[in-house]
């Protein structure tokens, strides 16, 4: 038997349970992985509050972790046991000692990135990778607004915007998340509970505004985020940490200097293992550079998945969380 996070119903933290679950045999295409280290994202909490539809109940959660290729299904060939891999897609599951999933999600891990940098970085690294060099393509110079810069996506996203010299202010919500930002490599910060967001980045940018947004706070700052833009710029909406963007009336996008918008995923642009690997090895060439640094700010057993979603809800979190089977 292994250990498994599940839930028979979607709520609160309180419905994560762990339990002993018998190892699935991995089919054709398909790999199991013993993890050794896990990803927290926020994605498993809008998976967790039915904000996104598990594709059944009772399900295990979570998309990311790294370990180690401990079963391997008919027909893969790029993969065998023992390889020390990585994922950040594929079915829920990943918080566990064991997870099956398809080998085209299951990327080998150069020698230089450890369990815990891989799993604090899968999803959230390869995140920023589409983001910054494929949604669009950032240019040196280029001044982006990016909200939760303290965050796990955030934290990366700062240092991956100083190598690539374009001028990142980063939205947080403390003093202290606003120095781990610029420690990081914003350019600067705005303290959205003490400042105006909208006049900061006018006075900041001389009032220019800004190339790109990139959202993940979703609902609360939507319209604050189109008022960032320069006229014909583009508005990246990637996530809903205050819920879902709803109901927009696109002649907004009219209003406020002929915007461009996109909603994009992982899932979207990673969709090939082609692709994947692309992608990925981007990511690992920034990590074994030291031109970003994982910061794995919180660690918690795997048995306190909820304690630990409770943390990032609540905003207490920097960096990336991981969970220790
Ligand atoms: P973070 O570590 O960034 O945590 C979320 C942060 O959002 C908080 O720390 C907080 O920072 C800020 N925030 C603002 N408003 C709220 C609110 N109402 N409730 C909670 N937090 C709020 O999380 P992740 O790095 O895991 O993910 C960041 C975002 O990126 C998420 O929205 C996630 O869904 C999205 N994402 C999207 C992907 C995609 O492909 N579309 C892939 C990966 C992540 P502060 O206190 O500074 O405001």
């Amino acid at each position: 038997m292994a250990k498994r996070i599940q839930l028979s119903c979607t709520g609160d933290s309180d419905v994560l349970e762990l339990t002993d679950v018998a190892p699935v045999d991995p089919g054709p295409g398909e790999v199991r992985v013993a993890n050794r280290a896990v990803g927290l994202n926020f994605i498993d909490i809008y998976f967790r509050t039915g904000l996104y539809p598990a594709p059944a109940l009772p399900t295990g959660l979570g998309t990311e972790a790294a370990g180690v290729v401990d079963a391997v299904g008919e027909g893969v060939t790029h993969l065998k046991a023992g390889d020390r891999v990585a994922y950040a897609q594929g079915p829920l599951g990943a918080y566990g000692e064991l997870h099956t999933l398809p080998a085209d999600k299951v990327v080998v891990l150069p020698d230089g990135i450890d369990f815990e940098a891989a799993a604090a970085s899968m999803l959230k690294g390869l995140t920023v990778q589409y983001l910054m060099r494929q949604t669009h393509r950032l240019e040196a110079g280029e001044t982006v607004l990016w909200h939760a810069a303290a965050g796990g996506v955030g934290s990366i996203a700062c240092q991956w915007a100083r190598a690539l010299g374009v001028k990142l202010i980063g939205t947080v919500s403390s003093p202290e998340k606003a120095a781990l930002a610029r420690q990081n490599g914003a350019w600067a910060t705005i303290d959205y509970t003490r400042e105006n967001v909208v006049e900061r980045v006018r006075e900041l940018t001389d009032g220019a505004m800004c190339d790109v947004v990139y959202d993940s706070v979703g609902k609360n700052t939507w319209e604050t985020s189109l008022d960032c833009l320069k006229p014909r710029s583009l508005m990246v909406s990637f996530g809903n940490a205050s819920g879902a963007v709803e109901g927009v009336n696109l002649g907004i996008l009219n209003q406020k200097g002929s915007l461009f918008t996109t909603r994009p995923s992982l899932n979207g642009y990673a969709d090939t293992r082609e692709r994947l690997e692309v992608m990925a090895a981007e990511l690992f060439d920034m990590l074994e550079s030291g031109k970003v640094k994982v910061d794995i700010a919180q660690r918690y057993p795997l048995a306190e998945a909820g304690k630990a979603q409770d943390a990032l809800q609540g905003r207490q979190t920097t960096g990336s969380t991981i969970l220790l089977p």
